[in-house]
């Protein structure tokens, strides 16, 4: 596991703070070897990022990177090319929804939240990777966050739900246009974990409940039990998988009665 992905250099977007589920990953891959990239939405944030970074043995570098910008996002990777020549793997764990529309009826969901929920939630893992695969010449594994909302009615996730369907077909088609450079692409639609973005959805700790009360494993998953998961999928060890949306829910979405 030390040397999983030793010499590799790993992009993690979406480390808001230690409760991140991409700080859990940042962690996972630091201890396997990687060298972690990491962004922050805004300069406070970098900074932020970068000292947290400092509680791993080696800080790594942090940029900022606002994912509607176009000009953002080719400047992050330009950065990136500059200072590391080539990147291995790349986590996209970013997504936002307005307040307003995560509230009342999903049928009350405005013209614009659809399209910002959509925007920053899924069309961001496209813009994204189509800079990425510019520096993998060697191939490379693109990783996405999602969730079970996407499949069933979750009530309280709303357009979150659409955003994440977004996000999980557009990686299967993105799996069909990267796979022939050796990209390999995958999610992981993880259990619910209390995070800043998990605050915006009412009702979570009823959803930590349930998930506790019914799952398989009766219980709920951990930071770290993501960023192992993450590993794996940026490692050799998942050499022929691609297109995956993999669960890592205690088993939760296999129950019905
Ligand atoms: P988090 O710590 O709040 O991370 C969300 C990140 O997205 C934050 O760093 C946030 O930055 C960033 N972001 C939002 N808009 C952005 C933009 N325009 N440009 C750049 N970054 C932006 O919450 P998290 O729960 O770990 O979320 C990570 C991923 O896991 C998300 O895709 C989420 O949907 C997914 N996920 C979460 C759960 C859960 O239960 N927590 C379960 C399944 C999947 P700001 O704070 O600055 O907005």
């Amino acid at each position: 596991m030390d040397s999983l992905l030793k010499k590799r250099n790993i992009l993690i977007t979406g480390v808001r703070n230690k409760w991140s589920i991409a700080w859990g990953i940042a962690e996972a891959v630091h201890k396997a070897g990687g060298n972690i990239i990491l962004t922050g939405q805004t300069e406070r944030e970098a900074a932020e990022i970068h000292k947290l970074s400092e509680t791993l043995n080696s800080p790594c570098s942090s940029y900022v990177c606002d994912i509607t910008s176009d000009t953002g996002i080719r400047n992050l990777f330009e950065e990136i090319r500059d200072k590391y020549g080539e990147l291995h793997g790349m986590v996209h764990a970013i997504a936002h929804a307005k307040a307003e529309d995560l509230k009342g009826d999903f049928i009350d969901t405005s013209r614009e939240g659809f399209a910002h929920a959509l925007e920053v939630s899924a069309f961001s893992l496209i813009a994204l990777s189509a800079e990425a695969r510019k520096i993998m010449p060697e191939g490379g594994c693109i990783l996405t966050l999602t969730y079970m909302g996407s499949e069933k009615v979750f009530r309280d996730y709303k357009v979150m739900g659409v955003a994440k369907a977004a996000l999980e077909t557009s990686v299967y088609y993105l799996a069909a246009d990267l796979g022939k450079e050796g990209v390999r692409i995958n999610a992981i639609s993880a259990g619910p974990v209390k995070t800043m973005a998990a605050r915006g959805i009412s009702n979570f700790n009823t959803i930590l409940d349930t998930v506790r009360e019914r799952a398989p494993l009766g219980r709920n998953v951990s930071q770290e039990d993501i960023g192992n998961t993450a590993v794996y999928l940026l490692s050799d060890l998942s050499s022929a998988v691609t297109g995956e949306i993999l669960h890592v829910d205690s088993g939760f979405n296999k129950m019905g009665m």
